[in-house]
């Protein structure tokens, strides 16, 4: 099974990923993860990587596309696979259509997580302050969000016209969003 994760930053999708892909045996490819490990190796790329983190902006479509690939060509995706912060563009939308169709995959679900935004600040706050990440400061989070409407949210669209779409209530208790992401991967229910 395929699946691409879509929400807003601290819309809970991390957690969630990682929970099915140990549910599922599915390869959990994070591209914030990836990102940051890139960053902490302090390679030139890495550096250059630093500074869209840091200032709550994409990284180039063509350096993610091209790590995703990196991810493909290397067999990583073969075996289903749950993409946690990626596609978050058009263009890396397309990309990846592009990359699946060359590979003979496809995406079973695109499933998103639903929170409004005064949920999703507090919750960022709060994470700033457990796991003290660069990018969780208020005025980087308030553009986070801002990039999240602008450059992902149309993305929404583009999968639910694709008739991929499961939308999933976030504000709820992990346990219980887990829950309701099961069911809605038992029935295929669309959104
Ligand atoms: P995340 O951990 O998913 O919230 O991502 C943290 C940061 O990594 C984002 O604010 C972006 O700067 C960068 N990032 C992660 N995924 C992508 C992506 N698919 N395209 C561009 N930038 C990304």
């Amino acid at each position: 099974m395929n699946i691409v994760f879509l929400g807003a930053p601290g819309s809970g999708k991390g957690t969630q990923a990682q929970k099915l892909a140990t549910n599922r045996g599915l390869f959990h490819l994070s591209t914030g993860d990836l990102l940051r490990t890139a960053v902490k190796n302090g390679s030139p790329l890495g550096q250059k990587i630093r500074q869209y983190l840091d200032a709550g902006n994409l990284v180039p479509d063509d350096v993610i596309i091209g790590l995703i690939e990196e991810q493909a060509d290397a067999g990583n995706l073969s075996n289903g696979f749950i993409l946690d912060g990626f596609p978050r563009s058009q263009a890396q939308a397309e990309g990846l259509d592009r990359m699946l169709t060359k590979h003979h995959m496809h995406i079973d679900h695109v499933v998103l997580i639903s929170v409004d935004d005064s949920v999703i600040r507090q919750r960022l706050l709060r994470r700033a302050e457990l796991e003290g990440r660069s990018d969780d400061n208020e005025a980087t989070i308030t553009h986070r969000l801002k990039v999240y409407r602008n450059q992902t949210e149309p993305l929404v669209t583009y999968y639910r016209d694709r008739g991929l779409l499961r939308t999933i209530d976030g504000d709820q208790t992990p346990d219980d969003v887990f829950a309701a992401l099961s069911a809605v991967l038992r029935n295929g229910t669309t959104a």
